[in-house]
């Protein structure tokens, strides 16, 4: 049986990892994909402490390797269930492949894309539909490419692409943008970056791969094909459907305060899963730390 098992290898993850490991707690962290989460996308993370100019993948990186050699032990199975053991000690966390016990678990899952909602986009998934211009922008290098979205991400992304594509379109649904204003003069810099705002794509032109995308003005009502060849959805994160039986909120998000305690007592939520205000790389790790403190905590109190 291990002390703590986390699920998700992210920053809030790997931190609580770290945490749980000082404090001489056996720990095992369930990652379905690879470790890093979200971060490993971002080319640039501008934001966070004495790290001014690193890359998502390689501070993701650090972050592992650091918990690595710390004794964590990673398994790259997806979890998919939760239960309290019958004498209520433990838990059971199943993936489709195996059980592990732990005496507390912390729900690091993050969030997934948020889809626009379209009829065809998911079949579009590849075929000049993409949520990562870090991944995929490089497909796009001199063609034409539209971004969807007004956040950080969708900025980023716009940025990144305007260095590849032909032409950038931002198409956002308002007038003003959620993301860093640095970034937002940073693209109005760049001549093969156009803005279509209080717009939203509505529909996705295809044969058999992405052609164009259908805008429609909110104002006006006026719709217009922009002739592309790829798309970044980049409108914010919903949370994974993976409710591991703990209080939601309506948002879909976990219930859980600033003590990231849930409401089984010995499972604990951190980062971007969690209901709160602010997510961002800083506010994930600070999470992860205070989960894995509370869980230390919670195992003491077993005795
Ligand atoms: P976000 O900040 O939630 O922005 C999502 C954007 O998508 C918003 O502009 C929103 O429009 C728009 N949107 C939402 N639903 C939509 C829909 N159905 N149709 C069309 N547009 C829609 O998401 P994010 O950009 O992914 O960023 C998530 C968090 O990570 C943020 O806190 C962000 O600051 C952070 N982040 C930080 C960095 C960095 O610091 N380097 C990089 C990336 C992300 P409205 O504005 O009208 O609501």
């Amino acid at each position: 049986m291990y002390d703590i098992i986390i699920i998700g290898a992210g920053p809030a993850g790997l931190t609580a990892a770290i945490y749980a490991r000082r404090a001489s707690k056996s720990v095992l962290v369930l990652e379905a994909l690879t470790y890093g989460g979200q971060i490993i996308n971002t080319p640039s993370i501008a934001n966070y402490p004495a790290a001014p100019d690193i890359s998502g993948f390689e501070f993701a990186t650090k972050v592992y390797e650091q918990a690595e050699a710390l004794g964590a032990e990673f398994v790259y199975e997806k979890a998919a269930d939760i239960q309290r053991s019958e004498n209520g000690a433990s838990f059971f966390v199943k993936t489709d492949e195996n059980e592990y016990e732990g005496k507390a678990v912390i729900i690091a899952a993050g969030s997934v894309n948020r889809k626009l909602g379209l009829p065809n986009e998911e079949e579009l998934v590849g075929r000049g539909v993409s949520y990562c211009a870090t991944c995929d922008g490089a497909f796009y290098r001199g063609k034409r490419t539209a971004v969807a979205g007004g956040g950080n991400t969708a900025l980023e992304d716009a940025l990144y692409l305007a260095d590849l594509a032909e032409k950038v379109y931002i198409v956002h649904r308002r007038d003003a943008f959620r993301g860093e204003e640095t970034t937002v003069n940073a693209l109005k810099q760049r001549p093969n970056v156009e803005f279509v705002l209080n717009s939203s794509v509505t529909k996705l032109c295809a044969d058999k791969k992405l052609t164009g995308i259908e805008v429609t003005d909110k104002n006006t009502g006026e719709t217009r094909e922009l002739a592309v060849d790829g798309l970044f959805v980049a409108i914010g994160r919903v949370p994974s459907d993976i409710g591991f039986n703990v209080g939601t909120r309506d948002s879909g998000y976990i219930d859980a305060g600033e003590d990231c305690r849930t409401n089984v007592p010995g499972i604990f939520a951190a980062g971007d899963c969690r209901e709160k205000e602010v997510r961002q790389l800083v506010t994930a790790a600070a999470d992860g730390a205070v989960a894995a403190t509370e869980a230390v905590r919670y195992i003491a109190s077993l005795r």
